[in-house]
């Protein structure tokens, strides 16, 4: 088995800080960050068949099946960037998921190294997503009173002008998001516990502080 210990997984709920940490430990590390909900809301923009298809059921905060979403990644498991290890960001969310991606990377040689959840409580989380909005040019995150960008109307990080907000962050959407991740993504956590995977850390403090104590379970 072949492990470059870059095989990472990041499990919380929606607004938890996935993203966020993805793209640090992405830098650090120099492993492509797999966010399953970026690559099907670009198949959206696109307006391909898998996303339209999943643009639908996005909107109303629902799964898309998992036959649709392990295909995904298999595929983009196979290109080449994901070689030396990866940072799956939302991918698996259902026990399903969880069981074929041992499969696919066990067809490879390679195996997990590390899963971590990030937890947040409820009231956070809502605060953080109704509010959030990002750059269109480099997807970096913004929140219009927790994290503002300093210059009005001008990207920190790339200078651009362009920002969205995600259709699915608002109050019905994000209830039911959360509601599903407690009743169908948390039992996938055991599955890695009895793998020897799972760390969990505290996700509420500074940006900063949840990346450090990624880096320390990382080593890195
Ligand atoms: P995210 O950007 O991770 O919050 O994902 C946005 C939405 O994409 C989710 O609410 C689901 O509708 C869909 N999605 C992303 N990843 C998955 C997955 N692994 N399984 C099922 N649906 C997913």
């Amino acid at each position: 088995m072949i492990s470059s210990g870059k095989h990472l997984v990041l499990m919380a709920p929606p607004g938890g800080g996935k993203g966020t940490q993805s793209r640090i430990l992405r830098e650090l590390l120099g492993v492509p960050h797999l966010s399953t909900g970026d690559m099907l809301r670009e198949a959206g923009r696109q307006g391909t068949p898998l996303g339209l298809e999943a643009k639908a059921l996005i909107d109303k905060g629902c799964f898309v099946p998992d036959e649709l979403i392990i295909k995904v990644i298999s595929e983009r498991l196979d290109e080449d960037d994901c070689k030396e290890g990866f940072i799956l960001d939302g991918f698996p969310r259902t026990l399903p998921q969880a069981k074929a991606l041992d499969s696919l990377l066990f067809e490879k040689g390679r195996r997990l190294d590390h899963v971590i959840e990030i937890q947040v409580p409820d009231d956070l989380i809502i605060q953080r997503i109704i509010g959030r909005f990002s750059c269109a040019d480099c997807g970096a995150m913004y929140h219009d009173t927790l994290k503002p960008t300093k210059v009005m109307g001008k990207c920190d990080d790339c200078g651009g002008s362009n920002f969205i907000r995600r259709q699915d962050d608002n109050w019905t959407t994000v209830v039911s998001r959360l509601k599903t991740y407690y009743s169908i993504t948390t039992p996938v956590l055991p599955y890695y516990e009895y793998q020897g995977l799972l760390t969990t850390i505290d996700g509420t403090g500074e940006v900063d502080a949840v990346a450090e104590k990624l880096k320390k379970i990382i080593g890195i």
